[in-house]
């Protein structure tokens, strides 16, 4: 098994401006949706085994959640209702959190976060004996591929037959300037539907498997994958970043905010995940965003100058070392993964 460590916090530094910028707003929308989930009746099974749920119950700022006795995954202890919580976000909200980006920003965004991504897939996979002709010729499908940065650079890679599905219209319509209009449908069916319709040879998907509340047909439709079949995704952990937004209840929450994330992933349930699946972990990219969120929750916005700035502009110097030590101590709040079905 292959095990990789950190990625440098620059890559992130738009994003983690315009975080900053919204936080108020955002952490308005989080208590809001947090009011909400309270009052949602208890969910009955497990997101992720599927069994009657049983197990550690915690409050995580101030919301109730439980770790199953089962397979380790943590979740809300409500069940989210129907359309949870986007039915919050008009259409100026949702272009707001995710602007229409320009083709420079687009290839920039693309360049910074996708690249790498594919990079090391190719990486991890070659010095696991693959290919590169090999894995070139392979018939890849991206779940929830967004804007179409990742479909871009499987093109950029030189790879031939891919495909991306998508839930979301706003986000098609877009990926379809960046990228051939046949490489991206939208898809209305579970995770488990499409990859049940589509037979890849190599199934992406980032910061997608978080969003499902039905993780046990995706289980089931990995199950029926071929043998050889690869999985590269990525998911959030209960990692330090948690730890954190649970000291700040009254912050902005990046992590387990009980809004737009209502499970996590724990080093526990992701060994469940694949092994009920039948895959078997090839390779891991372990590298978090912890280390900007102990800066932004310790260190306070200010308009004035004061004397947070000068520890503020050391502490942004050794963003990458420490978020290598979190890294390391297998802290950090996600993880890259690839398995293949046995
Ligand atoms: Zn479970």
């Amino acid at each position: 098994m292959i095990t990789d460590y950190s990625k440098t916090l620059g890559d992130l530094r738009k994003e983690e401006t315009v975080r900053i910028q919204n936080e108020d707003q955002l952490y308005l929308r989080q208590k809001e949706a947090n009011r909400r989930l309270s009052n949602a009746p208890s969910r009955k099974s497990c997101i992720l085994c599927n069994c009657r749920i049983e197990g550690r119950e915690f409050l995580h700022r101030n919301v109730s959640f439980i770790a199953c006795a089962e397979c380790g995954h943590i979740q809300s202890k409500a069940l989210p209702p129907e359309g949870f919580p986007d039915e919050l976000e008009g259409k100026e909200q949702f272009t707001k959190i995710y602007p229409k980006l320009g083709k420079d920003e687009f290839e920039d965004r693309k360049n910074r976060i996708y690249h790498p991504k594919l990079n090391w897939i190719f990486s991890a996979l070659e010095r696991s004996g693959y290919e590169k002709s090999e894995l070139l010729k392979m018939r890849w499908l991206e779940l929830g591929s967004g804007n179409g940065a990742f479909l871009s650079s499987l093109e950029d890679m030189g790879v031939k037959e891919y495909i991306g599905m998508e839930k979301e219209e706003t986000l098609i319509k877009r990926s379809k300037t960046f990228v051939a209009s046949e490489r991206v449908s939208h898809s209305t069916g579970s995770l488990g539907e499409i990859i049940r319709t589509n037979q890849a040879e190599i199934i992406c998907s980032f910061f997608v498997f978080e969003h499902d509340e039905k993780l046990s047909e995706l289980i089931n439709a990995l199950k029926d994958c071929q043998s050889g079949t690869l999985l590269c995704f990525s998911v959030p952990m209960f990692g330090l970043s948690c730890l954190l937004e649970n000291l700040a209840a009254e912050r902005y929450a990046r992590s387990l905010d009980a809004a737009i994330h209502v499970q996590t992933f724990t080093d526990e349930s992701i060994n469940y995940f694949l092994h009920s699946a039948g895959f078997q972990k090839i390779a891991t990219w372990q590298f978090g965003q912890d280390a900007l969120e102990l800066r932004r929750i310790l260190i306070p916005q200010s308009p004035e100058p004061g004397p947070h700035d000068k520890l503020s502009e050391k502490f942004s110097l050794s963003l990458d070392r420490i978020q290598t030590a979190i890294d390391k101590s297998d802290l950090s709040d996600q993880c890259h993964l690839i398995a293949k079905k046995v």
